[in-house]
């Protein structure tokens, strides 16, 4: 599995391998390459063919709230401090901002819902993963099985160093899971792929319903943005999902 490299006129997205099997859902994530960066939202609108005032995105917060988004409403979602949003609203787009987090996009090909998550350490050791499939099963009646997953470009195991007190957190919280870490030279590396394919599978989503992007952030910068790799860079890329209307 992998990315699919996308262009509209001269701006490049990516598509993840495997996830494109519905035409009544489309996702993106956006690179560095032909996007302006304070008017992400006007270049998303086009490419998405989705007004801009019908994108969602919230004010993140590395935690595991989620919004759900039931009914069209004009309130300004951007202001609620929350990693997740889900909705069954066709003709709206959930997006979330990243620059080495993981974003998870769910789709239920069944029922019809959408949601998008922002998850870096701390919401994968907290298990946004979990909290999306909740909201979708007890709000959505969605079927584990009918759940489909992606994650999308992030920080790989190659880059993501981390200390050892982040380290014993997650030793502590999977220590059946000895794989999600990766220890050379001296150094701890964190699998924030592995352990969101953990939290997922876990969660009763199957092993073939997830696609993995396998595409790191900070080894790319070339086309994509790394907090990490560019130290503590202010740009963004945008994950999106929406239902056609
Ligand atoms: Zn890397």
């Amino acid at each position: 599995m992998g990315i699919i490299k996308k262009n509209y006129k001269d701006i490049l997205y990516f598509e993840i391998e495997g996830f494109t099997f519905d035409e009544n859902m489309k996702h993106l994530f956006t690179t560095r390459l032909g996007w302006k960066q304070n008017n992400i939202f006007d270049d998303l609108s086009q490419v998405i063919s989705v007004p801009k005032e019908k994108i969602y995105s919230t004010r993140q917060v590395h935690g595991t709230d989620v919004i759900i988004i039931k009914e069209q409403c004009n309130s300004d979602v951007k202001k609620v401090e929350v990693d997740g949003l889900i909705t069954n609203i066709k003709g709206i787009a959930l997006s979330t901002y990243h620059a080495d987090c993981v974003p998870i996009y769910f789709y239920d090909k069944v029922n019809k819902v959408i949601g998008m998550a922002h998850a870096g350490w701390k919401g994968t050791l907290n298990n946004i993963a979990q909290v999306m499939v909740n909201y979708m099963v007890k709000d959505f009646s969605s079927r584990l099985k009918d759940i489909h997953v992606a994650l999308g470009p992030s920080i790989g195991v190659c880059c993501y160093e981390i200390g050892e007190e982040v380290a014993i957190l997650f030793k502590e919280r999977y220590p059946y899971n000895s794989h999600i870490l990766v220890e050379k030279d001296n150094k701890i590396y964190l699998d924030l792929w592995n352990v969101n394919m953990v939290n997922l599978l876990n969660a009763g989503i199957r092993k073939e319903n997830i696609y993995l992007s396998d595409y790191c952030t900070s080894c790319n910068t070339d086309t994509v943005f790394s907090y990490r790799k560019e130290k503590g860079t202010t740009n963004r890329m945008l994950a999106v999902i929406s239902l056609n209307q």
